[in-house]
């Protein structure tokens, strides 16, 4: 039987985080354990905003491009012309008005926040 100097339980974003910043700091001799018994596509897409975003690029720049390469594009062809349209993500009320919206581009979130939004496949990011 092996031994570990670090036992990481769960591979979610947290213990792969964590993984990658031992590895950052020198320390190989870990295993990360996680319950599931296979690692497969499956699973919904999530977002990873600017503070989520700016976290990776300074834990690791290469996870943090492949992220940027995987996340979905949310430009949008409007029918009449070859001009990309931003899809936005809205709320509505019962009587089916506007309440709230934001765009899902990762150029917009740019812009504001000085870092953009991916959307990508959970199984992407793990
Ligand atoms: C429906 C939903 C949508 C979400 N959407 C977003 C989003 O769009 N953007 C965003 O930033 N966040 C989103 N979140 C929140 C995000 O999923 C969590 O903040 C994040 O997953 C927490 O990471 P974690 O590593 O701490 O835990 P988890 O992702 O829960 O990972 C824990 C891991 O530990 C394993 N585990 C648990 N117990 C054991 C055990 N006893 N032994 C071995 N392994 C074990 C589990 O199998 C799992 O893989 C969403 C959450 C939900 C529920």
């Amino acid at each position: 039987m092996k031994n570990y100097d670090v036992v990481i339980v769960g591979a979610g974003p947290v213990g792969l985080a964590t993984a990658i910043g031992l590895k950052a700091c020198g320390i190989d001799n870990f295993v990360v354990v996680d319950q599931t018994t296979e690692f497969r596509r499956v699973g919904q897409i999530l977002d990873l905003l600017p503070n989520g975003l700016k976290a990776l690029k300074s834990l690791d720049h290469a996870a943090y491009e492949a992220v940027k390469q995987t996340g979905l594009d949310f430009y949008q062809k409007t029918s009449n012309s070859q001009q990309a349209k931003t899809a936005r993500w809205i709320q509505r009320n019962f009587q089916g008005e506007e309440i709230q919206s934001f765009p899902l581009n990762y150029d917009a979130w740019l812009a504001e926040y000085g870092e953009g939004r991916i959307s990508l496949p959970w199984y992407d990011l793990q």
